[in-house]
């Protein structure tokens, strides 16, 4: 029977289940990616599972997100993730070397491989042909223990592109054409397969702005066939041994089925705050800018930096705004050097960051109060720049350019200018500084830990009942960024779960960490709409709340990731049977679970009480045996500790 590319690199990697919609199946992982935001946490999970080195072909631990050293905690972190790695037998790439899903393609990715990796845009390795997903920090250290990773079966979204992109309109556009018809939740329980004579003209790169955007979409991940032009690219960075060919069968099928003709599609824009706010330029040009911010793993290509240099080349930007240029990786950042991009776009005004995530999870380059911040990073939710009342909108390269140029939002299109012509090079010099390759011996390696260095809280079993204020109501699509903010003041306390806990909430209540503590050994509720949980995949969005006594959330729904990790940290995901219940909880009221462990053990249907209001909801919270006993035990690393005692 003909297949599909995602159903083949399913298939080759299953190690249990069947490969029907919606049941769960196991596969087995090749490779995984860690980055420091996550990483720390990774690393102490990994140690505390007791073995002297990663089961994968490569794991590659990367230090992209805490980059500003402020104080010690972040080189502390730093230190920590490179012994880390050296005694457990990882790659570790140092700050300045490059986000680390650019730069896991240039130097790690194969064609056909699994890729497992605590960041929710790991599937950009789906521009090679990968099968590469994003997932919480614990499921990445039990897939560098070579445990399979369980997901359901994903629904596979054939997407076929044709035509030719027109002048001014780039691949960003073409995943903002996808939000702009589906929104943030529309790829849930999917994996995207793109395919068509339009995939022909995209670079590899260009399919990593798109592979990496599906995460915005809710999308298990996305691929692409591995075809000559990932061949080329391979070539470019020395490795053409890694690749083979990997395609759909003709006359395949898909669950479900959409074409993108890219000659119709125009610049698009996302408007605060959200990816899924997508509209053309046209409809907002005018409005005065602040920033232009080009960089990230959304637009990671040479050419996305290429294109805005030979767009600004003998201009200078408006006075008004701030052109902050983010290198994705130390390779980008030669090419850009040696052949004087990089000086055309200093002489045009913009200021030049290092090779990182930086603003992108706001290190770094705030925009000012109300300012509008134009970003070709992927997310816009409400305070990731760093700035708690932003305004940012995400948009192309071109766009971005084009912007900086005028001073106000403007459609490229619009320039007087003639379109460049770039595309990637097939020759480049090859950086592999501040990679370091995993050890042979790692015998007289020590990990450092220094003071910010915590072990993980220990928590409890479930207990027979719970009882506790909703101490929290929320609406829909609420993101990670809203649960456990980034930035520069919180990111550094990532190996902290007490310090870090005390921005729980913090972009929604200031004061949401006081109001907890008191049920810090009793419990609380969360109440939240659809897609909870959105955006990156954290797992100290849900350690900290649990930390502050979250045990249960009712909600119309989660985005996967965070849903995982909240199985993962022992909380239980409550989906409301009767929709319409969610609008009779107000914050505040008092919810009562009476036999929660009993309805747990029995794997049935849940009742919550509403003492308040004296009403009764039904709640369901589908789940495997081995997830059951988790939650029961207080959490995953309780449960393999019960296993083995
Ligand atoms: S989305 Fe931003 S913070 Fe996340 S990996 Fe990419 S560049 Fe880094």
């Amino acid at each position: 029977m003909s297949k599909n590319l995602a159903q083949k690199l399913i298939e080759s990697h299953l190690v249990d289940g069947k490969m029907e919609v919606g049941e769960t199946i196991g596969l087995r992982i090749d490779q995984t990616l860690t980055q420091d935001a996550t990483g720390t946490i990774v690393m102490l999970e990994f140690e505390a599972t007791g073995l002297d080195r990663v089961r994968t072909k490569l794991s590659a631990q990367y230090v992209d997100h805490n980059l500003l050293q402020e104080d010690y905690k972040n080189p502390d972190d730093h230190i920590f993730l490179r012994t880390a790695s050296q005694k457990f037998g990882l790659w570790y790439s140092a700050p300045g070397t490059g986000v680390s899903h650019p730069v896991h393609m240039e130097r790690f990715g194969i064609p056909g491989h699994t890729l497992l990796g605590s960041d929710s845009h790991t599937p950009a390795g789906g521009s090679l042909g990968m099968l590469a997903i994003g997932a919480g920090g614990l499921e990445a250290a039990m897939a560098m223990a070579g445990e399979p990773y369980h997901i359901k079966m994903p629904k596979i979204w054939g997407v076929k592109l044709t035509g030719k992109l027109p002048e001014w309109v780039s691949a960003k556009d073409i995943i903002l054409e996808m939000l702009r018809r589906h929104n943030v939740e529309g790829g849930i329980g999917k994996i995207i397969e793109y395919y068509g004579p339009g995939v022909d003209e995209l670079s590899a790169m260009d399919r990593h702005v798109i592979a990496n955007m599906g995460a915005e979409l809710g999308a298990t991940t996305t691929v692409f066939p591995s075809d000559q032009e990932v061949k080329r690219f391979l070539k470019s960075q020395g490795r053409e041994a890694d690749w083979v060919e990997l395609r759909a069968d003709e006359g395949c099928s898909y669950d479900e089925h959409e074409t993108i003709n890219l000659s119709e599609l125009v610049p698009l824009i996302a408007y605060p705050s959200s990816p899924g706010n997508v509209v053309p330029v046209s409809e907002v040009a005018g409005r005065e800018i602040f920033q232009s911010y080009i960089g990230s793993s959304a637009n990671p290509g040479i050419r996305d930096f290429v294109i805005p240099a030979l767009i600004l080349d003998g201009e200078k930007i408006h006075e008004r705004v701030s052109l902050d240029i983010n290198p994705s990786t130390r390779q980008v950042l030669i090419y850009l050097t040696v052949n004087s991009y990089l000086s055309k776009l200093i002489s045009a005004g913009a200021r030049i960051h290092q090779a990182g995530c930086n603003g992108c999870i706001g290190m770094g380059q705030a925009p000012a109060t109300g300012r509008i911040s134009l970003r070709t990073t992927p997310r816009n939710f409400p305070g990731r720049s760093g700035t708690k009342e932003d305004s940012v909108y995400l948009c192309s390269p071109e766009t971005a350019a084009a912007s900086a140029l005028t001073g106000v939002i403007t459609d490229p299109r619009t320039l007087k200018k003639k379109y460049p012509q770039f595309r990637e090079p097939s020759e480049i010099i090859i950086s592999k500084t501040g990679l370091l390759p995993p050890l042979a011996d790692t015998s007289k390696i020590v990990i450092e830990k220094g003071p910010n260095i915590q072990p993980l809280p220990k928590f409890e079993s479930l207990p027979n009942a719970i009882t506790g204020p909703a101490l929290l109501k929320l609406g829909n699509d609420i993101s990670t960024d809203e649960i456990l903010p980034a930035g520069a003041r919180v990111l550094p306390l990532r190996s902290n779960i007490p310090a870090i806990s005390k921005y729980t909430y913090y972009q929604i209540d200031e004061k949401f960490y006081e109001r907890a503590l008191p049920y810090q050994k009793t419990g609380f509720f969360v109440v939240a709409g659809e897609n909870y949980g959105q955006g990156s995949s954290r797992e100290h969005a849900v350690i900290a709340p649990k930390y502050l006594g979250l045990c249960a959330i009712l909600a119309k729904g989660y985005a996967r990731i965070h849903r995982e990790n909240l199985i993962n940290f022992g909380i239980l995901s409550l989906v409301f049977e009767n929709m319409d219940d969610y609008d009779t909880i107000d914050q505040e009221d008092i919810l009562e679970m009476p036999s929660v462990k009993k309805e747990l053990e029995q794997n049935s249907a849940f009742t919550v009480v509403n003492q308040t209001k004296n009403l009764t909801y039904k709640m369901l919270c589908p789940l495997n045996s081995k997830e059951v006993q988790m939650i029961l035990t207080g959490g995953r690393i309780n449960f393999i500790k019960h296993k083995t005692q």
